[in-house]
């Protein structure tokens, strides 16, 4: 059975979609079969694995739709392949962003993703799904049919603040309409250890979370941020950079954390 991880963070520019990319691609290093699902009307997480958001024919917004099935939607991406590291994908584009509206009214509306991953399912060892940066229905979609959720966050003060939302949301989500949800983890990302504050909040949230917290810490890398412009995940583009190694070893911590669930 598959195990399936939201990226979630309602707070933008966090590092969510660098997350899911990168930790699909590490999975897939390390002999994981991955789906990566972008539920990112941006589409970021569909250009960043090497995927035309514009040429798509069909995307996740179809899924919701209930017009075509995963695995009529999925695609590969030539590029993640050429890299040795290749996933599937189920893209996305600006269609998603109409979804939100023409899901209203329909019924199970919040459990549709969950219903097109079963079919699937045997497939994977990881469905990774890249969220929005709010927490609207279609982040509720996600949390609907996800086993947990990781959160990057960056070690600022106001990072401790959106948490507490975002918490708020998980537990509304487990108590009312997926026991299964659950925090996996809080993910340091952008970590600079030279700025003293980042390593205050860094010990802060240790302290208050505990094993939530990964071991692993993202460190700010150009590489990470340059990746994207050439349709790769970092970890693709230039494996021997320190974030792309911080991201395949986040990867086995991940392979670790799911013997436990
Ligand atoms: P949004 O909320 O818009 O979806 P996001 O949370 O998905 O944003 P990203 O797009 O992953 O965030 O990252 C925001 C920016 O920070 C991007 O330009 C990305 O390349 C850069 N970035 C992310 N992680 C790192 C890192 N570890 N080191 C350097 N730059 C990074
Ligand atoms: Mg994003």
């Amino acid at each position: 059975m598959a195990k399936i991880f939201c990226v979630a963070n309602q707070k933008g520019g966090v590092g969510k979609t660098t997350t899911t990319v990168n930790l699909a691609a590490g999975l897939a290093k390390i002999g994981q079969r991955v789906l990566m699902i972008d539920l990112d009307p941006q589409g970021n997480a569909t250009m960043g694995s090497g995927v035309d958001k514009r040429t798509l024919e069909l995307t996740i917004y179809d899924v919701l739709l209930e017009n075509a099935s995963i695995a009529e939607a999925r695609v590969k991406s030539d590029k993640l392949i050429a890299g040795g590291c290749s996933y599937d994908i189920l893209g996305a584009n600006r269609d998603l962003a109409g979804a939100e509206v023409e899901l209203v009214d329909v019924e199970r509306r919040e459990k549709r993703i969950k219903t097109a991953i079963a079919a699937v399912d045997s497939e994977y060892d990881f469905v990774l799904i890249d969220c929005p940066p709010s927490l609207s229905m279609l982040t509720l979609n996600g949390l609907c049919c996800a086993n947990g959720v990781i959160v990057p966050m960056q070690c600022e003060y106001f990072a401790l603040e959106g948490l507490t939302d975002l918490v708020n949301t998980i537990k509304q989500v487990h108590a009312n309409l997926n026991p299964d949800l659950q925090i996996i983890g809080l993910l340091r990302v952008m970590f600079d250890p030279r700025i003293t504050l980042q390593q205050q909040v860094s010990e802060q949230l240790k302290n208050h979370f505990g094993n939530k917290v990964f071991n692993t810490v993202i460190p700010r890398n150009v590489r990470l941020a340059e990746a994207p412009s050439y349709g790769l995940p970092g970890v693709v583009f230039d494996p021997s950079a320190r974030g792309s190694q911080a991201f395949v070893e986040f990867a086995s911590e991940m392979v670790e954390r799911i013997k436990t669930m």
